[in-house]
């Protein structure tokens, strides 16, 4: 590992207190950093009161800190505005709100993108819109390597293409999508695009205006802050032209009997009492990653994906899923063994403090197309090192000594 990044273990509480634990399961949940974690005790301990309800003055700090917590994201996202900014309690909740709220302005025959990639975040909640609405549903394939094929883009979004809704990097295969030729052909024909960058923001700041998107979910739990918050991003034209989702306090102008007028977004998409202190985390985190040299990170997350890899492809009876060149994905890494379940296999390395994922990843359309039912998953984040790789290549070495 760099100098520079040996010490960024220690800066996560339950690794520090862990040094045994090989934790290769950041795509299902990053470490929280102490950073985030400093940031809700404080909050929870001097500062807790609702928002935007009271006058007094700890309701007013809470007030400042809920709003300076929107600043961070929209500086993260380099969003136009903090109004653009919606507090959700994660990705799926920013997903479905926009399958919800921006759905709602969509109408029987229109089409809405997506592909065989998602996680079943980003797939279920379209499948609910067709249902209720009568919306045109449309796949994306993937190649033999998961990689979205784009090479019938146009044929795929017709005349009728509302959204293209895909995600940024696969959650199994850890292939980045190609934003700018779908923003580019979504643009031909009017489509908004909705980028789930779930996966992506814990490899670094990310840029929505440069990206082109229209709207960008992520969840603060995978990049190293809080559970229980996530965001929407949306353009802010579009968000005002969105009816709510769900109904409450705060998000209202005026209720009467008869009739109920909306607040301006974002609080139009944030009824009830948002997650203040995670919001408050999840900024702390944020703060802290924008400290950080991404391309020096990116170079120690690679060099470690590209040596488990080698390792890997020298496991007889092992499939690698997703491209196999390290540059072409994020550091997730997907595998099958032949004849081994990834439950018995997790449990093996489990027994060697090595926490990995084995199941179908809430992308079974994806593992379908791939052609298994399950695999194991190992993902990298920046407080792995050398040896984690190495633990997790002699446990699978163990694995077809004992299972097979
Ligand atoms: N999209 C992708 C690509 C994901 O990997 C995940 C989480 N595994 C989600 C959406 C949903 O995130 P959450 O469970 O935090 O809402």
């Amino acid at each position: 590992m760099n100098a520079d990044l040996t010490s960024l273990r220690s800066e996560f509480p339950l690794l520090a207190a862990a040094p045994q634990l090989h934790y290769l399961d950041s795509a299902a949940t990053a470490q929280i950093h102490r950073a985030a974690l400093d940031a809700v005790v404080r909050h929870e301990t001097n500062r807790r009161a609702n928002v935007m309800r009271g006058t007094y003055a700890l309701a007013e700090a809470a007030d400042l800190a809920f709003d300076q917590a929107r600043q961070t994201v929209a500086r993260f996202l380099n969003a136009a505005a903090p109004d653009e900014i919606v507090f959700t309690s994660g990705a799926t909740a920013s997903l479905n709100l926009v399958a919800q709220a921006f759905g709602n302005t969509l109408r029987a025959g229109d089409r809405v993108l997506i592909s065989v990639a998602e996680h079943h975040s980003n797939f279920v909640p379209w499948q609910m819109l067709r249902e209720r609405t009568g919306i045109e549903l449309a796949l994306i394939p993937v190649t033999a390597d998961g990689e979205l094929d784009l090479a019938h883009l146009p044929e795929l979004m017709g005349s009728n293409c509302r959204l293209v809704a895909v995600t940024q990097c696969s959650n199994v295969t850890g292939a980045w999508t190609d934003v700018a030729a779908i923003v580019t052909a979504a643009r031909k024909v009017g489509a908004r695009v909705l980028l789930d960058g779930a996966q992506a923001v814990q490899h670094g700041p990310q840029d929505v205006r440069a990206l082109g998107v229209d709207f960008y979910a992520f969840s603060g739990h995978k990049c190293f802050g809080s559970g229980g918050v996530g965001v929407l991003y949306g353009r802010s034209e579009l968000l005002a032209a969105m009816p709510p989702f769900l109904g409450g306090g705060g998000m209202i102008g005026e209720v009467t009997f008869a009739d109920t007028t909306w607040a301006a977004p974002p609080q139009r998409f944030e009824a009830g009492t948002p997650p203040i202190a995670q919001a408050i985390g999840l900024a702390a985190a944020l703060d802290w990653m924008m400290t950080l040299d991404w391309a020096q990170i990116h170079a120690h997350e690679q060099q470690l994906c590209g040596l488990l890899i080698e390792g890997l492809q020298r496991i007889p009876q092992l499939r690698l899923l997703g491209p196999a060149a390290a540059a072409s994905r994020a550091p997730i890494v997907s595998f099958d063994i032949e004849g081994l379940h990834p439950h018995d296999i997790c449990q093996v390395l489990d027994s060697r403090n090595l926490a990995l994922r084995g199941g179908h990843h809430c992308a079974q359309p994806l593992l379908a197309a791939l052609g298994v039912e399950a695999c194991t998953r190992a993902s990298i984040a920046l407080y792995n090192d050398e040896a984690d790789i190495r633990a997790l290549l002699d446990g699978l070495a163990e694995v077809r000594r004992t299972l097979t």
